[in-house]
């Protein structure tokens, strides 16, 4: 077994600190990679404090990984020593199953192994995720990282990056639509870099009056705010395509009301109850749909990497020290980050 630090949450409330633990050595299909950068998604948070009221402490968090490939196992293809390589929210699923063999291990019928939070497959072992020096990884859950890109801003492409990239491909958008991207926080503003890489006419749809400018900086064509009632009935029937990144239960009423006919608002933020109810009419009134999407498999994830090398297209970040991130929660509960806490791990080799 290989020793290696990160931090943890210890419990629903408490910071996180710094804790040791063990994973296990690379076999024949695993890539040992040293962790230069960890994002700080929501969900980091969410797991932490135990909203999705499944989590298991300790916990390591952290599902953005970028790093360099320090040991391959005999059978590696894909990679060799000095390589940069990425893992996300997975680090493996059942392998077999119809979602496996179709390239969407995301939605294995058995479940996916999470990168932190879950359990390894073959052992009770727990997995922890990339606040940490190092993570040991089966070949097929890694991406190649091109070394073009700048490796920090590509941390939260692994899963803020995916997440809207998969939906919007998914749901084929480009060009000639218009499409909305609702809430400005890690995932929505990847949303709009790649709605509008792919040809979309973008809109921000945003609670904060104060994001505008960077929605357009970031390539929105225009801004609607959400809390004024005049500008969401101007924006009625407006959109082919949504991408709905509130982190929280939410009226989705007046959101399913800017849709055309036929369209569809796809949920990617909140996980939980999503209150209070819709109305069944919204949904009838146009023939709309609401449908939820999960990361991406890892074929589509390298896809997205590659399409980033290729636009160049990174994540905005705002670099930490690891002994900052229960400061990144506090503030990411505040509304207060533009657009990603990334942490540089070196700082956790200096302490
Ligand atoms: P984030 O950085 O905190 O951004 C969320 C944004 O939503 C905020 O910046 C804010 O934007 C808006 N918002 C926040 N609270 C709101 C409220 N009460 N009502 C309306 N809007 C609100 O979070 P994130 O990292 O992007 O993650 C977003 C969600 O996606 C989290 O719940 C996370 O767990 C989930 N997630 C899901 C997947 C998946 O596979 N489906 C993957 C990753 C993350 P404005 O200021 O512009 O309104
Ligand atoms: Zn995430
Ligand atoms: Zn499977």
């Amino acid at each position: 077994m290989i020793k290696v630090r990160g931090y943890a949450a210890r419990d629903d409330h408490s910071p996180l600190t710094p804790f040791e633990f063990e994973r296990r050595n690379p076999g024949p299909q695993d890539v040992r990679i040293e962790i230069l950068y960890a994002g700080i998604c929501h969900s980091d948070l969410h797991q932490a404090r135990n909203h999705w009221s499944n989590s298991v402490y300790p916990m390591v968090p952290g599902h953005e990984i970028v790093g360099r490939v320090v040991e391959v196992g005999a059978q590696v293809k894909r990679f060799k020593v000095g390589d940069i390589a990425g893992v996300g929210c997975m680090v493996d699923s059942c392998r077999e199953c119809s979602a496996c063999a179709e390239d969407l291990e995301q939605y294995c019928e058995k479940g996916m192994t999470p990168t932190y939070n879950g359990k390894e497959r073959n052992s009770d072992q727990s997995t922890f995720g990339g606040y940490s020096e190092q993570i040991v990884v089966a070949e097929r859950y890694v991406v190649t990282v091109p070394k073009s890109l700048d490796l920090k801003a590509v941390a939260p492409l692994f899963c803020a990056g995916i997440t809207t990239y998969s939906p919007l491909r998914h749901w084929k958008v480009g060009k000639g639509q218009k499409v909305g991207v609702i809430g400005l926080g890690g995932l929505g503003h990847m949303g709009i870099k790649f709605a509008k890489a792919l040809g979309a006419e973008v809109t921000m749809i945003t609670t904060s009056v104060d994001k505008g400018k960077d929605a357009r900086r970031l390539g929105a064509d225009e801004v609607l705010l959400s809390q004024d009632g005049s500008q969401m009935a101007a924006a009625s029937r407006k959109f082919d395509f949504l991408l709905n990144t509130i982190p929280v239960g939410h009226d989705m009423n007046p959101y399913v009301g800017l849709l055309k006919r036929d369209r569809t608002m796809v949920l990617v933020g909140a996980l939980t109850a999503l209150e209070p109810p819709l109305m069944g009419y919204m949904l009838m009134d146009g023939r709309r749909s609401i449908a939820g999407s999960g990361i991406g498999g890892m074929a589509e994830t390298q896809e997205m990497i590659d399409f980033c090398a290729e636009h160049g297209i990174v994540s905005d970040v705002e670099m930490m020290p690891i002994q900052s991130v229960n400061e990144a929660y506090e503030r990411l509960l505040k509304n207060d980050v533009r657009y990603r806490f990334v942490i540089d791990m070196a700082s956790l080799k200096a302490a």
